[in-house]
């Protein structure tokens, strides 16, 4: 079917994309039917492709909104990197810049605008009238409604537009799943019977680990070393607190790690300059509150830590959902403590919605005490199903080894009872490990019968055990109650042997080392490929700097991956190179094809020869000039001519004729006639004195060699 090739050529042509990701291609074919579709799919999942391909097939203009100037600027960089007529209509631009854009619209230069929705809505009587537009399409969808989580007012006004354009489709897009939400947008945009595509959400490139009770110094050591492991990759430590973010960007400064800080009570102008920095690769880490993120498309942060837990599932995977955008390995460690449940705890005692937020966290627990694949409870949570373990997460390395807990549980809960229940987590783990501190002595708990009965255990080793217990449902946090704990009847039925109950192994393991092998290892002079990434990663910059965009706009870092797995060795193999559209092969591939060569040549490796007529056919074919060619093959202008009289000659090409004239072909033929010389192009060259030029002369003497030919056929 000829509708289904051609976007799958846009996206090869502008994006350098050999095929679709899942749903994308659907999308695609809707929305060209004039559909209204509602697309709901994982950070990272490819979304804008969505509208992206479409709006370079239809007619007229593609009008975006989207709420975060940051992320405009971002993807209008990203969308003309790869030479597409893109731009963004907002506040913050003069009015003149503004006339100027918006004449260009009219004359229909631009094919996607980006608008923030108040513009938008202030120039809709304009648009109306004067703008043919081909589609619409809303980012971050979600906005729009009030029980997300990042609602926007002025997203309800965009109930406008279907009045405005009934017959033009909208595509919303979202990274938000849930019901309600899905519900309220196609309502409130009134979408006309939408097509709704649900993409996975399993992100199988993010690496997941949880690491408990580790004390903070052993913390500070593991995230260095973690950091350092990854030479070169930026990454993002969330913490819970203002203040925590400035501390652990100070830590790890100490530690010679170029680390900042982020949070809302910071100047806007301190803030933007921090993102700014962090976008363009200036700082490896950013030590954030969970204000940090929003207005970020960098595909290339390699890491995501918590440095505590995070209240709920859905904040925790938009967080982690940051690393890896490109789809390159990476990796995300959370860190969690007792402290931490309880200071959350607290938080949302105080707050609205008690009931639903204990409800969030909880799930969050279970999901960092996980017994099974951390992914398949990951998944769960947002409704999937993972047929396999994942064996990309900390479970999966090292399963968690189940025994019969119930003599362990029933010293804690005795211990628990002797005291009245009147003793919070930290003082039962006292009296279990047999402390003398003055609290114990003072209040006679060294004479309870099982005072020091779990000495063999570390104070580590029995939080990780009570919090089983409490998630177990075997004791309860009275919060009311300076968080003592209290048995309840199923932690009694244990106590009094009715019951068993298994717990999970609790020795304190090593950090695991993810399966990703990129991240983790460290680049050594012997691995010649990894010198090459690094190698193409700097030149990046200077061209990133040149240009004043971020690194990854000009390409990501799986881009780069593929130009060292496909080491091209010309322009036209850079058009094999994931993400390498077009436009990026003529711009930059020079360039590449130089720190290729230099790189083989550094190290001794010699070119694969590949067919060379046909490495030129190439280029020709994507219109590339003969001094183009010669440049980029690195061989004289006349050896791509010979090239071209061969490939006239083997009929892989045609049409030759614009490279000479109807006069010059006269005079070769006279010339090849008088002399008897059919091949040498000297004899010729001085029987026409001079003038005719070599490559013209070869080109001509091809050209009559084929009438030749055919005629005998
Ligand atoms: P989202 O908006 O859903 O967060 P993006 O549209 O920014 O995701 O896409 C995420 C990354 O995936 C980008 O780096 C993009 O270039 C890449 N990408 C999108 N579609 C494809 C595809 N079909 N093949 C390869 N990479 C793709
Ligand atoms: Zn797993």
């Amino acid at each position: 079917m000829q509708t289904a090739i051609i976007p799958q050529q846009i996206l090869k042509k502008h994006f350098g994309f050999e095929n679709f990701r899942p749903l994308q291609e659907e999308i695609i074919e809707g929305v060209l039917q004039h559909k209204d579709t509602l697309v709901l799919m994982p950070t990272g999942g490819g979304k804008s492709v969505c509208f992206q391909v479409p709006a370079l097939l239809l007619p007229n203009l593609t009008l975006v909104v989207s709420p975060l100037i940051a992320l405009m600027k971002d993807q209008v960089d990203a969308l003309q990197a790869n030479g597409i007529a893109a731009a963004f209509l907002n506040s913050s631009m003069s009015e003149a810049d503004q006339n100027v854009l918006l004449e260009r619209v009219k004359e229909n230069a631009i094919k996607l605008l980006y608008v923030s929705p108040e513009k938008l809505l202030a120039l809709l009587p304009y648009f109306a009238t004067q703008i043919p537009i081909s589609l619409i399409a809303i980012d971050e969808a979600h906005c729009i409604s009030a029980w997300g989580h990042d609602f926007r007012p002025e997203y309800t006004k965009l109930k406008q537009l279907k009045e405005v354009w009934p017959n033009v489709p909208i595509v919303a897009l979202t990274a938000t799943a849930d019901k309600i939400t899905r519900k309220d947008i196609m309502q409130q945009l009134a979408l006309q019977e939408p097509a709704v595509f649900v993409a996975s959400f399993d992100r199988p490139n993010l690496s997941l680990q949880v690491r408990f009770g580790v004390k903070k110094k052993k913390k500070m050591e593991e995230i260095t070393s973690f950091i350092h492991a990854r030479a070169n990759e930026c990454g993002i430590i969330y913490c819970l607190s203002r203040k925590a973010t400035e501390e652990m960007a100070t830590d790890l400064q100490v530690f010679g790690i170029a680390a900042d800080f982020y949070h809302a009570g910071m100047s806007a102008s301190d803030r933007s300059k921090i993102q700014d920095d962090f976008i363009h690769d200036r700082t490896k880490v950013i030590c954030a509150t969970i204000a940090f993120g929003m207005g970020i498309d960098k595909s290339n942060v390699r890491f995501v830590i918590h440095n505590s837990l995070p209240k709920n599932m859905e904040g925790y995977y938009q967080e982690i959902g940051r690393a890896g955008r490109d789809g390159l390995p990476s990796d995300t460690l959370l860190y969690y403590s007792l402290g931490d449940v309880m200071m959350l705890r607290s938080f949302i005692e105080e707050s609205g919605q008690k009931e639903l937020n204990l409800e969030k966290l909880n799930r969050m627990q279970q999901y960092a005490e996980a017994p099974i694949c951390r992914r398949k409870i990951l998944l769960a949570y947002f409704g999937e199903t993972l047929a396999q373990a994942c064996q990309n997460c900390d479970v999966c390395q090292a399963p968690r080894q189940v025994f019969d807990g119930t003599l362990l549980a029933q010293k804690a809960l005795s211990a628990l009872a002797r005291t009245n229940q009147n003793v919070g987590v930290n003082v039962l783990i006292d009296i279990l490990r047999g402390s003398h501190r003055k609290e114990i002595i003072e209040n006679n708990y060294d004479r309870i019968k099982t005072f020091g009965a779990g000495k063999d255990k570390s104070f580590a080793e029995w939080q990780q055990l009570l919090l089983q217990m409490l998630n177990l449902g075997l004791v309860e946090m009275a919060y009311d109650d300076n968080y003592t704990l209290k048995i309840t009847t199923f932690g009694n039925d244990i106590l009094y042997g009715k019951r068993k109950i298994d717990l999970v192994q609790t020795e304190v393991k090593a950090a695991f080392v993810p399966k990703n092998p990129w991240g983790v290892k460290v680049y050594t002079e012997q691995n010649t490929e990894e010198l090459l990434f690094e190698q193409l990663r700097a030149s990046r910059r200077v061209l990133a700097e040149k240009e004043n965009v971020p690194a990854y706009v000009i390409f990501s870092d799986a881009t780069l991956k593929d130009i060292v797995a496909k080491k091209p060795q010309s322009l036209a193999q850079f058009i094999e190179v994931n993400g390498m559209g077009e436009h990026k092969v003529k711009k930059y591939g020079n360039t590449l094809l130089k720190e290729l060569q230099r790189w083989q040549k550094e190290h001794g490796i010699k070119q694969p020869k590949g067919n060379t007529y046909k490495e030129t056919l190439a280029l020709l074919q994507q219109g590339f000039s003969i001094e183009d060619i010669a440049l980029t093959r690195q061989l004289h202008e006349s050896t791509i001519y010979s090239h071209l009289a061969q490939l006239f000659q083997t009929k892989e090409i045609n049409d030759i004729s614009k490279y000479y004239s109807e006069s010059d072909l006269a005079l070769v033929r006279k010339a090849r006639a008088e002399t008897g010389e059919t091949k040498q192009l000297n004899p010729i060259y001085t029987h026409l004195q001079e003038a005719v030029p070599h490559h013209v002369i070869r080109l001509c003497l091809s050209v009559i060699e084929r009438e030749e030919k055919d005629g005998d056929d």
